[in-house]
């Protein structure tokens, strides 16, 4: 039987972190099994590629003000541009909520979040329609990240440092023997090990449950249109968010593709979190669905009303929800092993700071740069769940 110290099943972006942080402590008896034959065809391939400061817990908050510092300095391409989330609000309770927010943000030490006016917004925003828009708050960190960059950047320094990736290698079971980490099983065999990472987004809980472990991370399916414009888009257009309906749109930008400059400056990203969505592995993308976005859409901004899908480059991917739409950070009652996963729609933004707590967890028994704690899988159980009023 072939056996590694460390295996990490997953090679999305959470994967990859861990397997980079796990390298840079040293670590190279570390084995990384993705079943698809590439890198991100799950969730981190299809995400929008928002990064922000702007949540409503101290979690949440840290974890974002940590990684976007990561993002900025690191030594490799992440993508990181600093646009900002403009979020903004048509009902007083919205707009409460948001100033409590940034509030909240500013106790935990996020600079600069402005309280904006509506004029103001139609100022940043030409041509937003805000005749019913009253408020809104925007993050001068926040923006966007490249995910396929940031994803490919962990990975090549972990396999530069000696973690080996097998692509096309498929995890059927984790064996757990005397109450401890065995083994793995996969379609090529048995790798025996100390510890085991999962890093496995939306599929987790099936894989959780071979170890006898019930991990509630349930899948759920999001859709973006690709829409293109019949003029520019404003410039330095930021995210834009109704905090109401959670409605949004960004400038496009195609992360498989080596050169953002071939997208038109007339695409734009529109989503929003559909309630008809049920749970499901679905990840087709339903022509409809742009019905409904354009519902929202089209009264927003000139721009948007003009706009038309690009069907071809719509697309869906899962949210790889928990109960308290948290992630899950740290091990569990088998010893050995662990999980890094149920981001529930933020795992590329916090990337940097899962990959390092989860490596610090399994290294040194608690993260030490962030008091993840919050974050275990036994809050479930506990009866311990956190609250998120910046769930998108
Ligand atoms: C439409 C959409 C928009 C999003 N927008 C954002 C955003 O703006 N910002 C942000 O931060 N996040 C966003 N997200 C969320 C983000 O994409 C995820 O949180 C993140 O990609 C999770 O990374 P991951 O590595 O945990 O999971 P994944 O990228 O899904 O990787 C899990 C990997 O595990 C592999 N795997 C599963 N089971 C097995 C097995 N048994 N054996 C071997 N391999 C296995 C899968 O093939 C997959 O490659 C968005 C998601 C969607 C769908």
């Amino acid at each position: 039987m072939n056996s590694a110290k460390i295996v990490i099943i997953g090679g999305g972006v959470a994967g990859a972190s861990a397997a980079y942080h796990l390298a840079l402590r040293g670590e190279s008896d570390v084995v990384l099994l993705e079943r698809g034959s590439m890198q991100g065809t799950g969730s981190t391939g299809r995400a929008t590629g928002g990064v922000r400061e702007q949540f409503g817990t101290e979690i949440n908050i840290r974890m974002s003000m940590y990684s976007i510092d990561f993002l900025k300095n690191c030594d490799f391409h992440t993508g990181y541009d600093p646009k900002g989330y403009l979020f903004f609000a048509t009902e007083q309770s919205a707009l409460d909520l948001l100033k409590r927010n940034a509030q909240t943000q500013a106790e935990f030490g996020v600079e600069g979040i402005e309280i904006l006016d509506s004029d103001e917004i139609k100022r940043r925003v030409p041509g937003m329609n805000c005749e019913d828009i009253i408020g809104g708050t925007f993050g001068p960190r926040d923006g966007f990240i490249d995910p396929v960059a940031v994803m490919r950047g962990f990975s090549k320094l972990a396999a530069e440092n000696g973690v080996k990736f097998e692509l096309g290698r498929t995890v059927h079971r984790i064996n757990v023997s005397g109450g401890r980490i065995d083994s793995v099983s996969t379609d090529d065999g048995d790798i025996g090990c100390d510890a085991v990472v999962v890093c496995t987004g939306a599929w987790t809980k099936e894989i959780g449950a071979t170890a006898g472990i019930e991990v509630p991370v349930e899948p759920l399916r999001r859709q973006i249109v690709w829409a293109r414009c019949n003029e520019a888009l404003p410039a330095d257009l930021p995210m834009v968010i109704d905090a109401g309906t959670g409605f949004h749109f960004r400038p496009a930008i195609d992360f498989w593709e080596p050169s953002a400059n071939m997208v038109p400056t007339s695409d734009v990203l529109l989503a929003y979190p559909d309630p008809d969505e049920q749970t499901s592995f679905n990840t087709e993308y339903d022509p409809a669905f742009s019905d409904k976005v354009y519902d929202l859409a089209r009264g927003r901004a000139n721009f948007l009303y003009e706009s038309t899908p690009v069907a071809a480059k719509c697309r869906a991917g899962l949210y790889e929800n928990t109960p308290d739409h948290h992630a899950i950070l740290g091990g569990c009652e088998v010893d050995g092993l662990y999980f890094s996963t149920g981001f529930s729609g933020h795992g590329v933004m916090h990337s940097p700071a899962s990959g390092r707590a989860i490596s610090e967890i399994i290294l040194d028994g608690k993260a030490s740069f962030l008091d993840v704690s919050c974050l275990s899988l036994a809050r479930f159980a506990r009866g311990e769940l956190l609250t998120e009023t910046g769930y998108i």
